[in-house]
């Protein structure tokens, strides 16, 4: 009797640790939630419609212009015109797909204070890092200015650029690093706050997602848009998925 009491008692616990954990995926939508209605990528409407839905964080792709102007864009290549070599007025003449002109920084910012969804601030790759360097301290003197210092994570390719977010914003300022190339030691001695990897990276390292958590960091994966995925890593209690279907993830979440 009293080990099927004990039996029972552990079953139930193991269920509701289950059933937490199943409910701690946080879904971040990528470059917003652009598949709908009158959203585009990295648009103004796309991050308003992920905090519309109630998405942990919105995710949007930041650059500096030559003549060191913050915009918010993926490719950084509009008509055959680099970022790195317009200016903030000429690259932000560009029309995005929901007739939104593309945004500076602090136009994409004013919009994101007024909401509630975290904002998840990715810094692309530029040709050095002394470019990466004063985007990094543009980035962190806006956020701080405009007040938005807890609401905001930094994400980045490039490992310098990662280096400088850690050095310049307030400590403890979440940090992934979004290259698959280090391993869970190697983000914990950087200072991050864990990885943001390709799905594909956690296929391969399992063990990394438990590895990650018992050295105190964070887990984010992206871009998840299959069904197939979005369990597999819940079940593997990922803390943060990034998908360009956020209504699908929230969907399974609640199931
Ligand atoms: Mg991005």
């Amino acid at each position: 009797m009293k080990l099927r009491k004990l039996l029972f008692a552990s079953t139930l616990l193991f269920v509701i640790y289950g059933a937490l954990h199943a409910q701690n995926t946080q879904v971040i939508a990528h470059r917003g939630f652009w598949k709908t209605d009158g959203s585009a990528q990295n648009s103004i409407a796309a991050l308003v419609k992920a905090d519309s839905i109630h998405c942990y964080g919105s995710e949007f792709d930041v650059w500096l212009t030559a003549d060191n102007k913050l915009v918010v864009d993926h490719d950084g290549v509009r008509n055959g015109v680099r970022l790195e070599a317009s200016t903030g007025k000429e690259y932000t003449a560009n029309i995005l797909d929901n007739g939104e002109n593309l945004s500076t920084l602090q136009q994409y910012l004013d919009k994101g204070k007024q909401l509630k969804t975290r904002l998840i601030l990715e810094l692309k790759s530029h040709k050095t890092p002394e470019r990466e360097t004063s985007a990094v301290e543009q980035i962190v003197k806006l956020i701080k200015d405009m007040g938005l210092e807890e609401r905001t994570e930094y994400i980045s390719f490039s490992r310098h650029a990662c280096g400088e977010f850690i050095r310049l914003a307030p400590k403890g300022t979440p940090v992934y690093y979004l290259d698959g190339n280090l391993t869970p030691q190697e983000l914990k001695e950087m200072g991050l706050a864990g990885p943001d990897y390709h799905h594909s990276v956690f296929k391969k390292h399992p063990e990394w997602i438990k590895q990650c958590h018992e050295l105190g960091m964070k887990v984010n994966v992206w871009t998840v848009n299959s069904q197939e995925d979005m369990e597999w890593l819940i079940g593997q209690n990922v803390d943060f998925i990034t998908t360009d279907e956020p209504v699908l993830l929230q969907n399974i979440l609640r199931d």
